[in-house]
């Protein structure tokens, strides 16, 4: 994996290589017993997690927090904080068992962030998160419309939600309305990729989040804006 990567990111340091092979290895080993993804393949690994995963990294400036909603086996946030560790970061996923494979992940690795178990609705309704993020980050969680009730709550205003996409067009529009009623607009960026069409759909926050949402746990997928 170190030599894999270094040659798709050449300026990658010694440090950052190790933490990823790190990283690769406890995915793969941890993948037998919990059920963390479907790619297992280095090459594909390298490209479609870690890689992808760096997409936002010109978009984050220093020192700014950040929270990763859905997580899952970390991705995008722990390739984001190797490569980034000044980030104050925040990873969210409804599943606990993922929660036990970050902690463990962050340990070895020698990183710090916080982990929390919970559903992005009720995460972002609770004021000690609501309103604090300078960044939400997510990929492979719920359609648009959906995704932005669950992240737009979440950063501050003049903050950013950074989802990530395949072909954002059609999703993009369809989450017009989630976005006026969040006190959002979006725009839309391609990212060159040889591995399908990727993209980030970048949403500014521009005033509060109405305190009716996020709705309760379930609905938003249930009933979209
Ligand atoms: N972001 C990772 C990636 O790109 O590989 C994981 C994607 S996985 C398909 C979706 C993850 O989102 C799962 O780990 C799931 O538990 C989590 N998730 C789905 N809905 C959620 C919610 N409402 N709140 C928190 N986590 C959620």
């Amino acid at each position: 994996m170190k030599e894999l990567l270094k040659s798709i990111i050449p300026s990658l340091t010694v440090k950052e290589a190790d933490r990823f092979e790190i990283y690769y290895q406890m995915l793969i080993d941890w993948n037998s017993r919990i059920n963390l993804t479907a790619i297992t393949e280095k090459e594909d690994v390298a490209k479609k997690h870690f890689l992808d995963s760096l997409s936002a990294l010109p978009l984050l400036s220093e020192n700014a927090s950040l929270i990763d909603i859905g997580t899952g086996a970390g991705f995008p946030g722990i390739p984001l904080l190797i490569m980034r560790p000044d980030l104050k970061v925040t990873l969210v996923d409804s599943l606990q068992k993922r929660i036990v494979f970050l902690k463990e992940v962050l340990q070895a690795l020698d990183l710090s962030a916080s982990c929390v178990h919970s559903r992005a609705e009720d995460i972002g309704r609770n004021p000690s998160y609501r309103g604090t993020f300078d960044y939400s980050v997510s990929r492979a969680v719920a359609p648009l419309p959906v995704l932005v009730e669950l992240t737009i709550p979440l950063i501050k205003t003049g903050g950013k939600s950074i989802c990530y996409k395949g072909n954002a067009a059609e999703e993009l529009d369809s989450a017009k309305s989630a976005l006026h009623l969040l006190h959002a607009s979006a725009v839309c960026k391609e990212i060159p990729s040889d591995y399908g069409v990727r993209s980030l759909v970048i949403c500014t926050k521009y005033a509060p989040t109405p305190s009716l949402y996020p709705r309760k746990a379930g609905t938003p997928s249930k009933n979209p804006l």
